[in-house]
């Protein structure tokens, strides 16, 4: 039995949580699950949207299955999810994109998975506010070395991109690309323009794609990537950006296969892994049984697979994807018309991937 945390969030988390247990569970999975809580129902009863506990049981386990968590607005506390990520240091976010049959999308045969560092560039969080003393300072210190000079009505954000975070991303992308059996690494940048930043995430791609001759490695810069990926998306199988140009990406890559309702996700590190579905906590459908389970389930399946129980992993992303095709047991946002009363509830939607697990 392996342990692993079960974050069970708010909104819509705990009922989504629960259909997505019952899924795993149905693979046979030998899966001891550590219940824990976070997000604003507990704050109201403990006083702090993450208990200790709960960050205690995923450091403990190492890996962590999480229900989505809503951002508390005018209460002091940050996001939570951010909070983890940078807690445990998960560098790498992974998003697999894949064409479901039955999904409403442009696209029919998408299969990519975007590999996003998670803790530098200008998401770093190091910034200076215009006018304040110590943006003065900078902006001083920068004109006197540099030959462009900055305004004196400027913010500024600050963009570290280093030789060990650009490795460790890209070493993680080729490793899940050889796990996965997966073909071609593309490396993301703009390094003919911030040849400092860019240009030594460019480099070091380079480097580290050497340790893996078995797997083609191309590079491309972040606007013709764009460009490609609307008219070329079947071109592409592993893509590793730096956190911003990741973010974006990322969401692109969700549209072309249909959006919020089958977007996987993980965040993971050397001392944890997260797995989780790019949606929120949709507050308005909390305790309604009415939204999508599939997202969190598909996510249950990326976290099988990082436990190398493949068969498992293989078993419950077949079922979701027959659910889904066969069009019928699923949720109203996967029906044709939103309003369709044939439209089944997130614990109907489970049992009819269960059903298709036991019955494979
Ligand atoms: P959201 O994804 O929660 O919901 C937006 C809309 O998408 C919903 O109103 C609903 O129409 C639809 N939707 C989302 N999930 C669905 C599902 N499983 N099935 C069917 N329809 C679904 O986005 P939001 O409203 O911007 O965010 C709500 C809260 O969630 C915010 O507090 C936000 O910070 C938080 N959030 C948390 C996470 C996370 O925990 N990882 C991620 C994103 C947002």
């Amino acid at each position: 039995m392996i342990d692993v945390t079960l974050i069970t969030g708010d909104g819509i988390g705990p009922e989504i949580a629960d259909a997505t247990r019952r899924c795993i569970d149905a693979t046979g999975a030998e899966i001891n699950w550590e219940t824990a809580e976070a997000g604003v129902d507990v704050m109201e009863r403990l006083g702090t949207p993450l208990p200790e506990a709960t960050l205690e049981s995923v450091r403990k386990n190492g890996v962590a299955l999480k229900a989505p968590i809503t951002t508390p607005v005018g209460t002091g506390f940050r996001s939570i999810n951010v909070y983890l990520r940078q807690e445990l240091d998960l560098y790498a976010c992974l998003r697999p994109c894949k064409s479901y049959p039955g999904v409403r999308s442009r696209y029919s045969d998408i299969d990519l998975v975007v590999v996003r560092e998670n803790t530098e560039d200008l998401y770093a969080g190091i910034e200076f506010e215009k006018g304040a003393d110590d943006t003065t300072e900078l902006v001083g210190w920068l004109n006197e070395h540099s030959d462009r000079k900055i305004g004196p009505n400027a913010g500024v954000s600050i963009k570290p991109i280093s030789v060990e975070g650009t490795e460790r991303i890209v070493n993680f992308a080729f490793k899940y690309a050889e796990k996965m059996g997966r073909k071609k690494v593309t490396s993301v940048h703009k390094a003919n323009i911030m040849k400092y930043s860019d240009g030594l995430w460019l480099e070091v791609s380079r480097e580290v794609a050497k340790n893996y001759p078995g797997i083609e490695f191309e590079d491309r810069i972040v606007d013709n990537m764009c460009m490609q990926l609307i008219q070329k998306p079947e071109l592409y199988d592993v893509i590793v950006l730096p956190n911003l140009y990741g973010d974006i990406l990322s969401d692109l890559c969700a549209g072309l296969v249909g959006g919020l309702g089958v977007a996987p996700g993980a965040n993971i590190g050397e001392k944890g892994a997260i797995f989780e579905a790019t949606h929120g906590s949709a507050p308005k459908y909390a305790g309604l049984n009415k939204v999508n389970p599939a997202a969190l389930i598909l996510s249950g399946a990326l976290m099988l697979s990082h436990l190398d129980m493949m068969d498992e992993a293989r078993k419950l992303e077949a079922a979701v994807a027959a659910v889904i095709a066969e069009g019928k047991d699923v949720t109203y946002d996967m029906k044709a018309d939103r309003n369709d009363p044939s439209a089944v509830g997130t614990q109907e939607m489970a049992d009819a991937i269960i059903g298709k697990i036991k019955g494979s």
